[in-house]
């Protein structure tokens, strides 16, 4: 494995595996939301700046394995143009003859962009023959793409395979492993995971990997209820998965044995229907009567979470507290936001990820005061619960 920082690109055509499966919009087709661009132009900025051509590849969307107009790439690159400030190439098919004759002739800093990956089903399938074909675009191959880091695709791992020597790290990768590294495998303590979110069965394999590496576990959002159930509590109509109270029974009897201490809410805001016009009411956590369900952490779990928080030196947050689409329902997330904010500002680290802790953090303008905040919804779960992403795995064998 090579180093992007360190590596000579003179004279070198770079096949970098982007992550441009951006948002259009459904009647102009134009992209709406840019971060994902703007997050890779580091890394093809370095390879064009040493002397290397780039060959950019993506999937966009969910075609089925054939060209689609509403999921062509083409869509997108009058956007990387402005990011990147010069013209971009481009091919109609990834794997065509054209494809080939534009890579191979492909000058020193100049970008050609290839049709989404996923027009041919050998990309999802992990097609051998398909990371062949892809791989002869480059003389070495990055992978950028930590949002299907997760995925044994042709693009995001077979490929590796030919590049034995000449793979690397994209810079958006490199820092996503590196945040995760400093949370999971530092020495600092105390180390706090906040976990949110709907539901226990979507979690409990972070929170079993977690629970071998924390001082301090935080649950809220709907999945706290299932521990409350498992405590005997009366948790009204607020979500319940009956399945998993054996398993919150588990890890309240895990956390215990392994010295960690595991924090449930205390109180909750509760309502009287799913809807930001309910009435509410503020209750003891294992008080709620049926007519009523919990859509928020109350004050007091607010201070107990938050007193924790603020005297952490590592943190991670995965999942919102409570519903926090409704403003009614927002306080209990914003106010941890805003402590895992401020326990940054103190020298804390600070790890952002997964899907509604990212939104939440970004709807709340916090997002620069928090050390990192993971692109990679699913592949940065699977992260955390401890799994090898492919995508990872091929380019450091
Ligand atoms: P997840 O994708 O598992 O992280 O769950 C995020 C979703 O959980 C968000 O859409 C929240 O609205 C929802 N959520 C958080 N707290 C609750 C709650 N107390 N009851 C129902 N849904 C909740």
């Amino acid at each position: 494995m090579k180093n992007i920082s360190t590596y000579n690109f003179q004279g070198k055509r770079a096949l970098i595996r982007v992550d441009f499966n951006v948002p259009l919009d459904k009647e102009t087709l134009k992209v709406t939301d840019d971060t994902r661009i703007k997050a890779a132009v580091p890394t093809i900025k370095k390879v064009l700046e040493g002397g290397g051509s780039v060959i950019l590849m993506s999937h966009l969307g969910r075609p089925n394995n054939e060209p689609e107009k509403k999921f062509s790439l083409e869509n997108i690159i009058s956007k990387i143009e402005e990011n990147l400030g010069q013209s971009v190439g481009f091919v109609s098919d990834c794997i065509s003859d054209e494809a080939f004759e534009k890579s191979s002739s492909l000058q020193s800093g100049h970008v050609l962009l290839l049709e989404n990956l996923r027009f041919h089903e050998g990309e999802k399938k992990g097609s051998r023959e398909m990371a062949e074909k892809l791989a002869r675009h480059g003389d070495v191959y990055i992978n950028d793409a930590f949002g299907t880091a997760h995925r044994a695709h042709a693009s995001t791992a077979v490929i590796a395979d030919f590049f034995p020597e000449e793979k690397m790290f994209g810079f958006l990768i490199q820092k996503e492993i590196e945040s995760v590294d400093k949370v999971l495998k530092s020495n600092k303590k105390p180390l706090t995971a906040i976990v949110g979110g709907a539901k226990v069965s979507s979690k409990i394999s972070i929170i079993t990997n977690l629970l071998d590496k924390v001082d301090n576990l935080i649950i809220g959002g709907g999945m706290a209820f299932t521990f409350v159930k498992a405590q005997n509590g009366k948790v009204g109509d607020s979500l319940v998965e009956e399945d998993y109270i054996d398993t919150a029974k588990q890890i309240l009897k895990d956390a215990e044995a392994k010295g960690v201490n595991l924090l449930i809410p205390i109180d909750s805001i509760i309502a009287d229907e799913f809807s930001n016009e309910a009435n509410t009411n503020q209750v003891e956590i294992d008080q709620i009567d049926f007519g009523w369900m919990g859509l928020d952490i109350g004050t007091r779990s607010i201070e107990l979470f938050k007193k924790t928080i603020m005297d952490s030196q590592l943190i991670l947050w995965n999942g919102p507290m409570g519903v926090f689409e409704m403003p009614k329902f927002q306080k209990g997330t914003k106010e941890i936001a805003l402590a895992v904010a401020i326990a940054t500002d103190k020298g804390a680290f600070s790890l952002v990820g997964g899907g509604d802790s990212v939104a939440a953090v970004n709807e709340f303008n916090l997002a620069d005061r928090v050390s990192h905040v993971s692109t990679g919804g699913g592949a940065m779960l699977e992260y955390l619960e401890g799994k090898t992403l492919p995508g990872i795995a091929a380019i450091l064998s």
